[in-house]
C-alpha cells in the first residue's frame, strides 16, 4: 500500500486532502500541531480516513522545527516501509499592513509556511530517492503568484514555496520524483473565516466564477498530481481560483 504525509492536517484543506487521498487508497500520516485540540481534530480526520479500509495514524510535530520533523519522517518510515506523497499544506496567517507589521509576525510565517517546506521535502526527498519514486506538492498561493496588500509575509512565504517547488522538481527530477504546487485562491476554511465581510465581497468581485471554492476542489487537484495520471508533470503551478486571474 502506497503512503501519504499531510502536513497540517486536522481541519481545513489538509484534512480534506487526508480524506480524499485515503478515498484514493493511500494509507495515511496526519501530521497535526501538538496541541489538544488539533489533536482532538487530527484524531476524527483519522477515523474519517480509516473507514476507507485504510491506515491512518496521526504524527504530532510543528513543521517549523527541523528536528522535530527529521524525527517524525523517521518514525512514518518506519511505521509504513514506504513514503510515496508529501504533501506540505500546514500554514499560517499573520496579516496586516508593511508599516505595522511586527518583526515577530513576518518570522512567524516565514517559519511555518516556508521553512517547513525545507524541513520536510529534505527528509522526505531522501526516502522517495531511495524508492526512486514520489510526489511532492506544496500548497502555495495566488499571494504568492500575485502579491497581497495585508499579506507581505504570507506572500513572501508563498512566492518562496513557487521557488522551493522548481528547484525540488529540477534536483530530484531524473530520480524519478514530481515536485508540483497547487495556489488556491479564496477557499472557505477557518483560516478565510477571519476576514470581514468587506474583504469577502472585494476578493469575490474579482473571480470569475463569483464564489469561493471549496475544500473539495483543492483536494480534487491534489489527487490528480499525487496519482500516476500526472506522472509527465513536473514543477508546475497549478492555480485554482476559479479564475481569479486570467
Ligand atoms: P487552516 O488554518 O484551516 O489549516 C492550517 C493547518 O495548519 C491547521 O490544521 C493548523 O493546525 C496547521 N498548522 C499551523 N501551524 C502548524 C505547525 N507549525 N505545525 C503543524 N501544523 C501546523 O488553513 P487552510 O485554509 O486549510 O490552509 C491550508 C493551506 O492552504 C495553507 O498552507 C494555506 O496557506 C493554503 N491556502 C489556503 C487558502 C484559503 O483560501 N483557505 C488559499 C490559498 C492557500
Amino acid at each position: 500500500m502506497a503512503t501519504a504525509i499531510i502536513t497540517g492536517a486536522s481541519q481545513g484543506i489538509g484534512a480534506c486532502i487526508a480524506k480524499r487521498l485515503a478515498k484514493d487508497g493511500f494509507d495515511i500520516a496526519i501530521n497535526h500541531y501538538p496541541s489538544e485540540s488539533d489533536k482532538a481534530n487530527a484524531e476524527n480526520v483519522a477515523k474519517e480516513c480509516q473507514e476507507f479500509g485504510v491506515k491512518a495514524i496521526c504524527f504530532p510535530a510543528d513543521v517549523s522545527k527541523y528536528a522535530d520533523c527529521e524525527e517524525m519522517v523517521k518514525a512514518i518510515k518506519a511505521e509504513f516501509g514506504t513514503i510515496d506523497v508529501l504533501v506540505n499544506n500546514a500554514g499560517i496567517t499573520k496579516d496586516g499592513l508593511l508599516a505595522r507589521m511586527s518583526e515577530e509576525s513576518y518570522d512567524a510565517v516565514i517559519a511555518v509556511n516556508q521553512k517547513s517546506v525545507f524541513n520536510m521535502t529534505k527528509h522526505v526527498a531522501t526516502v522517495m530517492m531511495r524508492q526512486r519514486s514520489g510526489h511532492i506538492i506544496n500548497l502555495a498561493s495566488v499571494a504568492g503568484l500575485y502579491g497581497n496588500p495585508g499579506q507581505f509575509n504570507y506572500s513572501a512565504s508563498k512566492a518562496a514555496i513557487i521557488g522551493m517547488t522548481k528547484t525540488t522538481a529540477k534536483e530530484f527530477g531524473s530520480r524519478g520524483i514530481t515536485c508540483n504546487a497547487v495556489a488556491p485562491g479564496f477557499i472557505k476554511t477557518p483560516m478565510t473565516d477571519k476576514l470581514t465581510d468587506a474583504q469577502r465581497d472585494a476578493m469575490i468581485a474579482q473571480i470569475a466564477m463569483k464564489r469561493y471554492g471549496e475544500v473539495e476542489e483543492i483536494a480534487g487537484v491534489v489527487s490528480f498530481l499525487a496519482s500516476s495520471d500526472s506522472s509527465y508533470v513536473t514543477g508546475q503551478v497549478i492555480e485554482i481560483s476559479g479564475g481569479l486571474s486570467m
